[in-house]
């Protein structure tokens, strides 16, 4: 049998990369070890092997990295968002609706946004825009009347008669006061345009929230009335007479909000100021909580950054729980309750999948039998510590083994010893560090500091993609995805490595992966193979990835491909779209492609006149250029 094969089976990979606790039901692993996406969580007939889309995707002539869709899992989102809060309702017996309404900055992709008023028109999922151009790709994409249209975000008269225009063409737009200043705008507009405007108002909580994105929240968020605000506006909509269009009570905490209890407070703090404004004669109608629900990227299921520490279910009966008991208290309609979630709705739907293109052990090479005569007292003395290292003094030959690389390297910098000497020095250094790493492995308790080596030792994965570009919250926030290999799942990874992207810059790197109970410094991987592809995926990133990415070494959007599952388990491409062009991105940052043609083509004919080349050889010199100007901006095969 394989080595490699030996005692190793589809269920330690499920349990390795924590497969069940993220997948949300979406992925599981097959018994041929291929990763395989589920649209339908638990109907394994309709699954998909994502290796053979990938092997689609590059016999139809896309290369890697290519981020891949899923259509249906964003429907069972939008379905199962939707279907719990209505459920939950029902068994509560609420008297009020639910609502969705889905924020268009998380993935404002027009492909993500059609899918989303696609499938939502059987709930009459909405669209919230934060800004003019969302608002504007809302009224372009959005064809259900019945379906919310909320507008958030800082606004002027041109945002605000957009806002008024669709009311009047019968949209249920709904225009949040965000600040004080925007209310008289609003009402003066309204009378000049002969509209009546639905309003809402954002308000600012005390309740705050942890978290990376938690500022949204508390007395000093940006946006939102504090209450003496709210009490002028309420003054001055009443004086115009316009009281009446004040019907919702809008608050956003933040996103990725881990901790159940920061929602309930802040429902509850909501409840109370919807209330006061009913009694102050509002005809408030709506509770809009903005977004928060959180994805468990990690699968911990704790109230951890990349975690949540409550299921869907518990987040809608903890909240219309909440508000049952405010409302109930004072007599109260209960309204009709609005979520704009985002990241949990488009999260899933995403994967990143690239190839490996090399890898850098940090291995042992073999050692000379016996030092040369003339080799420095330092390097034999590492080597005598090498010969006499055992579980017993494995610290002390730790300690001495880094102490004399230091100063061997002291002593290169000086000038003291050759390059080939240290290149010995540096052999027996990592021949050391293996050996200890290894008896260490067979210790239960081990000092921190020889703990850490299995970490230092790891290999580095050099893979075809962008953390900049592709993952930008995995650098800018630290912000932990799921990563796995997409297949030989069934054999078993027999490597420690991190991942390094093809930016070269030494933070376009992922060097901490998902753990049950902390952060893991290394991902089991598996050999590569001669020949033969080694694909590796980053999930759940359909969330806020797409657009927040940038051009860092001038690598590009990716390929991007779309796939539908089908009843039958079979799938179709319903999109393909290709990713920038060298060109394209050139023109990003204000070249003309054209006018660089031309350019290296007088240095070319240059060349030509001094004799450095043939006329010949120009030409294909300039073929190959503009070869290059029409590529992928990515690592082609
Ligand atoms: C960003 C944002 C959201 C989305 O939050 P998620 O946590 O991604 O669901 C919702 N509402 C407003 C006002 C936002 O700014």
């Amino acid at each position: 049998m394989n080595h490699t094969l030996e005692r190793w089976n589809t269920t330690k990979s499920t349990d390795t990369y924590g497969v069940d606790e993220w997948s949300g039901g979406y992925f599981h692993i097959a018994d041929n070890g291929d990763l395989m996406v589920m649209p339908a969580p638990g109907k394994k007939k309709r699954a998909v092997s994502i290796k053979e889309i990938v092997e689609g995707i590059r016999e139809r002539g896309l290369d890697m990295p290519v981020l891949l869709r899923i259509e249906n899992i964003l429907d069972s989102q939008i379905a199962a968002l939707n279907n719990c809060f209505t459920h939950a309702m029902e068994v509560l017996h609420y008297q009020g609706k639910f609502m969705g309404a889905y924020p268009i900055k998380v993935n404002q992709q027009q492909q993500v946004i059609e899918a989303i008023t696609h499938f939502g028109s059987r709930y009459h999922h909405g669209l919230e825009a934060g800004s003019k151009a969302e608002l504007v790709a809302a009224m372009g994409m959005l064809t259900d009347k019945n379906a919310l249209l909320i507008c958030n975000g800082y606004k002027d008269q041109e945002f605000i008669d957009l806002g008024l225009y669709a009311s009047k063409i019968g949209y249920k737009c709904i225009l949040v006061v965000e600040m004080p200043s925007e209310l008289p705008l609003i009402i003066q507009r309204s009378r000049a345009l002969g509209a009546t405007p639905l309003l809402g108002i954002r308000i600012k909580l005390a309740a705050q929230a942890g978290g990376h994105w938690g500022e949204s929240g508390g007395e000093r968020s940006i946006f939102g009335l504090n209450t003496t605000q709210m009490i002028e506006a309420v003054d001055l909509l009443s004086r115009e007479g316009m009281l009446d269009c004040l019907q919702m009570v809008h608050y956003h905490l933040g996103s990725q909000i881990s901790n159940i209890r920061e929602i309930r407070t802040a429902v509850n703090e909501a409840c109370r100021v919807y209330a006061g404004l009913a009694m102050e004669g509002a005809n408030v109608q709506y509770l809009d909580l903005g977004g928060g629900l959180a994805v468990d990227y990690d699968g911990s299921q704790s109230n951890f950054l990349s975690s949540r520490n409550y299921t869907l279910n518990e987040y809608c009966t903890d909240i219309i729980e909440a508000v049952m008991t405010s409302l109930d208290e004072v007599n109260i309609p209960h309204p009709t309750i609005i979520t704009e979630s985002g990241r949990a709705l488009v999260a899933y739907y995403s994967m990143l999948i690239f190839n490996v293109l090399d890898v850098t052990r940090f291995q042992p090479e073999p050692l000379p039998e016996i030092l040369p005569d003339t080799c420095p007292a330092q390097i034999r003395n590492m080597y005598d510590s090498l010969q006499e290292l055992s579980i017993r003094n494995m610290q002390e030959c730790f300690n001495d083994i880094i102490y004399y690389r230091d100063e061997v390297r002291q002593m290169f910098n000086h000038g003291k010893i050759s390059l080939r000497e240290r290149s010995l020095a540096e052999k027996i250094f990592w021949t050391t560090i293996n050996e200890v790493a290894r008896l260490a492995g067979e210790l239960k308790h081990v000092a921190p500091e020889i703990a850490d080596i299995e970490r230092v030792l790891s290999d580095i994965y050099y893979c075809n993609f962008s953390v900049f570009q592709s993952l930008p919250d995995a650098w800018a926030i630290d912000q932990l995805f799921p990563v796995m290999p997409i297949h030989r799942l069934n054999e078993k990874p027999t490597r420690k490595g991190i991942i390094a992207d093809i930016t070269c810059d030494c933070d376009g790197k992922i060097d901490r992966f998902i753990d049950r109970k902390e952060v893991k410094r290394f991902l089991p991987l598996h050999e590569l193979k001669n020949g033969e592809e080694y694909y590796l995926g980053t999930f759940l990133v359909g969330a806020y990835q797409e657009t927040l990415g940038d051009l860092h070494n001038l690598l590009g959007d990716t390929n991007v491909v779309t796939v539908r599952v089908l009843e039958n388990g079979e799938y179709e491409f319903v999109g393909e779209l290709e990713g920038d062009s060298v060109a394209d991105i050139l023109s990003y940052v204000e070249y003309d492609p054209k006018n660089l043609i031309v350019r290296f083509r007088k240095t070319a004919e240059k060349a030509v006149r001094n004799g450095n080349i043939t006329p010949q050889e120009r030409r294909e010199i300039m073929q190959a250029y503009e070869m290059g100007l029409r590529g992928y901006t990515y690592f082609e095969r």
